[in-house]
Protein backbone atom coordinates (compact mmCIF):
# COMPACT_ATOMS: atom_id res chain seq x y z
CA UNK A 1 0.00 0.00 0.00
CA UNK A 2 1.53 3.33 -0.86
CA UNK A 3 1.46 6.12 1.62
CA UNK A 4 -1.14 8.12 0.27
CA UNK A 5 -3.74 4.70 0.64
CA UNK A 6 -2.16 4.07 4.21
CA UNK A 7 -3.08 7.86 5.52
CA UNK A 8 -6.62 7.53 4.18
CA UNK A 9 -7.38 4.62 5.68
CA UNK A 10 -5.85 4.98 8.99
CA UNK A 11 -7.86 8.06 8.60
CA UNK A 12 -11.13 6.25 8.27
CA UNK A 13 -10.11 4.38 10.63
CA UNK A 14 -9.69 7.45 13.45
CA UNK A 15 -12.58 8.26 12.51
CA UNK A 16 -14.65 5.34 13.08
CA UNK A 17 -12.83 4.89 16.31
CA UNK A 18 -13.77 8.88 17.76
CA UNK A 19 -17.03 7.59 17.50
CA UNK A 20 -16.56 4.73 19.97
CA UNK A 21 -14.26 6.37 22.47
CA UNK A 22 -14.85 4.91 26.07
CA UNK A 23 -18.31 4.16 24.97
CA UNK A 24 -18.08 0.28 25.72
CA UNK A 25 -17.91 -2.32 23.25
CA UNK A 26 -16.93 -1.14 19.46
CA UNK A 27 -20.52 -1.85 17.57
CA UNK A 28 -19.90 0.77 14.42
CA UNK A 29 -16.41 1.26 13.49
CA UNK A 30 -15.07 -2.43 13.25
CA UNK A 31 -16.95 -5.12 11.50
CA UNK A 32 -16.60 -8.80 13.03
CA UNK A 33 -13.82 -9.51 10.89
CA UNK A 34 -11.91 -6.83 12.14
CA UNK A 35 -11.92 -4.82 9.05
CA UNK A 36 -12.59 -0.93 8.96
CA UNK A 37 -16.15 -0.58 7.78
CA UNK A 38 -15.91 1.38 4.48
CA UNK A 39 -12.10 1.47 4.72
CA UNK A 40 -12.13 -1.18 1.49
CA UNK A 41 -7.91 -1.18 0.93
CA UNK A 42 -7.80 -4.58 2.53
CA UNK A 43 -5.76 -2.87 5.47
CA UNK A 44 -6.61 -5.29 8.45
CA UNK A 45 -6.33 -2.81 11.24
CA UNK A 46 -7.12 -5.60 13.94
CA UNK A 47 -4.40 -7.68 12.56
CA UNK A 48 -2.22 -4.74 12.84
CA UNK A 49 -3.36 -3.99 16.41
CA UNK A 50 -2.38 -7.77 17.30
CA UNK A 51 0.68 -7.43 15.48
CA UNK A 52 2.35 -5.24 18.57
CA UNK A 53 2.73 -6.01 22.11
CA UNK A 54 1.60 -3.13 24.39
CA UNK A 55 2.60 -2.14 27.96
CA UNK A 56 0.24 1.13 28.93
CA UNK A 57 2.45 3.41 30.67
CA UNK A 58 -0.60 5.48 31.88
CA UNK A 59 -3.58 3.83 32.69
CA UNK A 60 -5.97 4.06 36.06
CA UNK A 61 -8.59 1.86 38.08
CA UNK A 62 -11.31 3.02 39.88
CA UNK A 63 -11.37 6.28 38.39
CA UNK A 64 -12.87 6.99 34.55
CA UNK A 65 -13.69 3.15 33.53
CA UNK A 66 -15.12 2.13 36.92
CA UNK A 67 -14.17 -1.79 38.61
CA UNK A 68 -10.73 -3.47 36.74
CA UNK A 69 -13.46 -5.60 34.90
CA UNK A 70 -13.69 -2.51 32.37
CA UNK A 71 -9.81 -2.05 32.20
CA UNK A 72 -9.82 -6.06 31.58
CA UNK A 73 -12.32 -5.80 28.85
CA UNK A 74 -10.45 -3.44 26.89
CA UNK A 75 -7.25 -5.22 27.29
CA UNK A 76 -8.32 -8.38 25.73
CA UNK A 77 -10.11 -6.56 23.17
CA UNK A 78 -7.22 -4.47 22.23
CA UNK A 79 -4.30 -6.99 22.54
CA UNK A 80 -3.01 -4.83 25.44
CA UNK A 81 -0.41 -7.36 27.76
CA UNK A 82 -0.03 -4.95 30.64
CA UNK A 83 -1.45 -1.79 32.25
CA UNK A 84 0.25 0.69 34.95
CA UNK A 85 -2.32 1.35 37.24
CA UNK A 86 -3.10 4.08 39.88
CA UNK A 87 -5.49 5.71 41.31
CA UNK A 88 -4.63 8.94 41.57
CA UNK A 89 -5.94 11.71 43.94
CA UNK A 90 -8.58 13.19 40.97
CA UNK A 91 -10.41 15.43 43.64
CA UNK A 92 -10.85 15.85 47.51
CA UNK A 93 -8.48 16.77 50.00
CA UNK A 94 -5.79 14.02 49.59
CA UNK A 95 -5.41 13.02 53.52
CA UNK A 96 -3.34 10.19 53.95
CA UNK A 97 -6.52 8.11 54.61
CA UNK A 98 -7.72 9.04 51.23
CA UNK A 99 -4.30 8.15 49.78
CA UNK A 100 -4.43 4.87 51.65
CA UNK A 101 -7.29 4.01 50.43
CA UNK A 102 -6.84 4.63 46.72
CA UNK A 103 -3.63 2.42 46.98
CA UNK A 104 -5.18 -0.11 48.50
CA UNK A 105 -7.46 -0.53 45.60
CA UNK A 106 -4.90 -0.31 43.57
CA UNK A 107 -3.79 -3.24 45.34
CA UNK A 108 -6.52 -5.27 45.25
CA UNK A 109 -7.10 -4.93 41.65
CA UNK A 110 -2.67 -6.31 41.14
CA UNK A 111 -3.69 -8.74 43.31
CA UNK A 112 -7.01 -10.15 41.43
CA UNK A 113 -5.49 -9.61 37.77
CA UNK A 114 -1.63 -10.33 38.21
CA UNK A 115 -0.84 -11.11 34.79
CA UNK A 116 -2.62 -7.54 33.62
CA UNK A 117 -1.51 -5.17 36.33
CA UNK A 118 1.23 -3.30 37.40
CA UNK A 119 0.14 -0.61 40.31
CA UNK A 120 1.47 2.78 40.71
CA UNK A 121 1.01 4.00 44.43
CA UNK A 122 0.04 7.85 45.05
CA UNK A 123 1.07 9.52 47.43
CA UNK A 124 0.45 13.70 48.93
CA UNK A 125 3.72 15.68 49.66
CA UNK A 126 1.66 18.17 51.90
CA UNK A 127 1.67 15.28 53.68
CA UNK A 128 5.61 14.46 53.87
CA UNK A 129 6.25 11.76 56.27
CA UNK A 130 2.88 9.76 55.74
CA UNK A 131 4.10 10.19 52.41
CA UNK A 132 7.27 8.56 52.60
CA UNK A 133 6.10 5.78 55.09
CA UNK A 134 3.42 4.96 52.39
CA UNK A 135 6.34 4.65 49.51
CA UNK A 136 8.39 2.18 51.74
CA UNK A 137 4.88 0.38 52.33
CA UNK A 138 3.61 -0.17 48.63
CA UNK A 139 7.21 -0.78 47.30
CA UNK A 140 7.22 -3.65 49.67
CA UNK A 141 4.06 -4.80 48.43
CA UNK A 142 5.19 -4.96 44.59
CA UNK A 143 3.92 -1.54 43.13
CA UNK A 144 6.61 -0.55 40.44
CA UNK A 145 6.14 3.55 40.49
CA UNK A 146 4.63 6.51 41.84
CA UNK A 147 1.97 8.38 40.29
CA UNK A 148 1.12 12.18 41.44
CA UNK A 149 -1.62 14.77 40.70
CA UNK A 150 -2.08 18.13 41.05
CA UNK A 151 -1.84 18.56 45.23
CA UNK A 152 2.22 20.15 44.50
CA UNK A 153 4.26 21.06 42.38
CA UNK A 154 7.14 18.44 40.99
CA UNK A 155 9.40 21.06 41.30
CA UNK A 156 8.53 22.44 44.77
CA UNK A 157 11.04 21.54 47.79
CA UNK A 158 7.97 19.21 49.31
CA UNK A 159 8.90 16.69 46.56
CA UNK A 160 12.86 16.60 47.24
CA UNK A 161 12.71 14.38 49.72
CA UNK A 162 10.02 12.13 47.88
CA UNK A 163 12.11 12.03 44.66
CA UNK A 164 15.16 11.05 46.94
CA UNK A 165 13.09 8.02 48.02
CA UNK A 166 12.23 7.33 44.56
CA UNK A 167 16.03 7.16 43.67
CA UNK A 168 16.41 4.29 46.51
CA UNK A 169 13.90 2.15 44.48
CA UNK A 170 15.23 3.34 41.05
CA UNK A 171 11.32 3.82 40.37
CA UNK A 172 9.76 6.45 38.42
CA UNK A 173 7.87 9.37 39.25
CA UNK A 174 4.90 10.09 36.69
CA UNK A 175 3.30 13.64 36.81
CA UNK A 176 0.17 14.58 35.78
CA UNK A 177 1.20 17.91 33.44
CA UNK A 178 -0.56 20.78 31.86
CA UNK A 179 0.66 23.06 28.85
CA UNK A 180 -1.55 25.64 27.93
CA UNK A 181 0.31 28.13 25.45
CA UNK A 182 -1.35 30.27 23.30
CA UNK A 183 -1.12 33.08 20.57
CA UNK A 184 2.13 35.01 21.46
CA UNK A 185 3.12 32.29 24.13
CA UNK A 186 0.25 33.25 26.31
CA UNK A 187 0.81 31.67 29.29
CA UNK A 188 -2.29 30.26 30.91
CA UNK A 189 -3.29 32.19 34.05
CA UNK A 190 -4.62 28.95 35.93
CA UNK A 191 -8.26 30.49 35.19
CA UNK A 192 -9.18 27.84 33.09
CA UNK A 193 -9.83 25.78 35.34
CA UNK A 194 -6.22 24.31 35.88
CA UNK A 195 -5.68 23.93 39.15
CA UNK A 196 -2.95 25.90 40.76
CA UNK A 197 -0.16 24.01 41.75
CA UNK A 198 -0.37 22.38 37.94
CA UNK A 199 3.17 21.01 37.01
CA UNK A 200 4.13 22.81 33.67
CA UNK A 201 7.29 21.87 31.37
CA UNK A 202 9.44 24.10 33.50
CA UNK A 203 8.81 22.62 36.49
CA UNK A 204 9.61 18.70 35.17
CA UNK A 205 13.00 20.44 33.88
CA UNK A 206 13.47 22.16 37.58
CA UNK A 207 13.26 18.95 39.51
CA UNK A 208 15.13 16.77 36.66
CA UNK A 209 17.96 19.07 36.69
CA UNK A 210 18.06 18.69 40.44
CA UNK A 211 18.09 15.38 40.61
CA UNK A 212 20.28 13.71 36.96
CA UNK A 213 19.51 10.22 38.30
CA UNK A 214 15.78 10.40 39.06
CA UNK A 215 13.14 9.32 36.54
CA UNK A 216 10.15 11.13 35.77
CA UNK A 217 6.90 10.40 33.21
CA UNK A 218 5.61 13.45 31.90
CA UNK A 219 1.78 12.12 31.74
CA UNK A 220 -0.28 12.30 28.62
CA UNK A 221 0.88 14.75 25.93
CA UNK A 222 -2.16 13.93 23.67
CA UNK A 223 -4.23 15.31 27.10
CA UNK A 224 -4.51 18.74 25.44
CA UNK A 225 -1.51 20.33 26.26
CA UNK A 226 1.17 22.08 23.93
CA UNK A 227 3.00 18.97 22.86
CA UNK A 228 5.60 20.90 20.78
CA UNK A 229 5.99 23.02 23.56
CA UNK A 230 6.64 20.28 26.05
CA UNK A 231 8.65 18.30 23.90
CA UNK A 232 10.94 20.67 22.96
CA UNK A 233 11.18 22.09 26.58
CA UNK A 234 12.41 18.54 27.94
CA UNK A 235 14.54 17.61 24.82
CA UNK A 236 17.66 18.69 26.99
CA UNK A 237 16.36 16.44 30.48
CA UNK A 238 17.57 12.70 29.38
CA UNK A 239 15.68 11.49 32.45
CA UNK A 240 12.33 12.49 31.60
CA UNK A 241 10.00 10.15 29.83
CA UNK A 242 6.78 11.28 27.80
CA UNK A 243 3.91 8.52 27.27
CA UNK A 244 1.30 9.64 24.20
CA UNK A 245 -1.71 8.84 26.36
CA UNK A 246 -4.99 11.42 26.14
CA UNK A 247 -7.91 11.62 23.51
CA UNK A 248 -5.92 14.51 21.49
CA UNK A 249 -4.45 13.10 18.29
CA UNK A 250 -2.60 15.78 16.58
CA UNK A 251 -0.97 14.46 13.78
CA UNK A 252 3.07 14.14 13.75
CA UNK A 253 2.48 14.35 17.28
CA UNK A 254 3.97 11.01 18.08
CA UNK A 255 7.05 11.59 15.28
CA UNK A 256 7.71 14.96 16.64
CA UNK A 257 7.98 13.17 20.57
CA UNK A 258 10.74 11.08 18.64
CA UNK A 259 12.16 13.22 16.96
CA UNK A 260 12.80 15.52 19.92
CA UNK A 261 13.42 13.14 22.70
CA UNK A 262 14.45 10.00 20.93
CA UNK A 263 13.24 6.53 20.84
CA UNK A 264 14.00 5.41 23.96
CA UNK A 265 12.08 8.30 25.79
CA UNK A 266 8.60 7.83 24.34
CA UNK A 267 6.12 5.37 26.12
CA UNK A 268 3.01 4.68 24.65
CA UNK A 269 -0.16 5.40 27.36
CA UNK A 270 -3.98 5.47 26.88
CA UNK A 271 -4.99 7.44 30.14
CA UNK A 272 -7.59 5.02 29.60
CA UNK A 273 -8.47 6.45 25.82
CA UNK A 274 -8.19 3.42 24.77
CA UNK A 275 -8.51 3.57 20.89
CA UNK A 276 -7.18 6.85 20.07
CA UNK A 277 -3.93 5.74 21.89
CA UNK A 278 -3.53 3.03 19.45
CA UNK A 279 -4.66 4.88 16.24
CA UNK A 280 -1.73 7.45 16.99
CA UNK A 281 1.06 5.27 16.73
CA UNK A 282 -0.43 3.32 13.92
CA UNK A 283 -0.67 6.21 12.14
CA UNK A 284 2.72 7.31 13.04
CA UNK A 285 5.73 7.46 10.32
CA UNK A 286 7.96 5.35 12.91
CA UNK A 287 9.27 1.82 11.84
CA UNK A 288 7.33 -1.51 12.63
CA UNK A 289 11.14 -1.40 15.31
CA UNK A 290 10.07 2.03 16.31
CA UNK A 291 6.57 1.33 17.06
CA UNK A 292 7.76 -1.68 18.80
CA UNK A 293 9.69 -0.13 21.43
CA UNK A 294 6.89 2.64 21.93
CA UNK A 295 4.33 0.21 22.58
CA UNK A 296 6.52 -2.04 24.94
CA UNK A 297 9.98 -2.31 25.11
CA UNK A 298 10.77 1.32 26.24
CA UNK A 299 8.51 0.79 29.63
CA UNK A 300 9.75 -2.52 29.91
CA UNK A 301 13.58 -1.61 29.82
CA UNK A 302 12.45 1.04 32.36
CA UNK A 303 11.35 -1.23 34.97
CA UNK A 304 14.55 -3.29 34.83
CA UNK A 305 16.12 -0.49 36.78
CA UNK A 306 14.27 -1.42 39.83
CA UNK A 307 14.87 -4.76 38.69
CA UNK A 308 10.93 -5.37 37.87
CA UNK A 309 11.25 -8.01 35.23
CA UNK A 310 7.87 -8.10 32.39
CA UNK A 311 7.69 -11.00 30.42
ZN1 LIG B 1 -4.13 9.98 33.92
Amino acid sequence: MNRRNFISSTGLATAGWLSTVNSGKPTRALSKQGQVDGAGSGYDLMREVARYRKLDAHCHVNLFDGPPESNIDFADRLHIDKMVVSRPIFDGKGTPADFIRYNDLVLQAMKKYPTHFLGQFTVNPLYQKESLEEIDRRAGQGMVGLKVYTQVKISDPLFYPIVEKMIKYKMITHMHSNCQLGLGGYRMKYDTGVRPQTSIPEDFVAIATRYPEALFQYAHIGGGGDWEYACKMLAGCKNVYVDTSGSNNSGHMVDFAVQQLGIHRVFYGTDNCYYQSIGKILASNLSDEQRKMVFFDNYKNMLLKSGNHVN
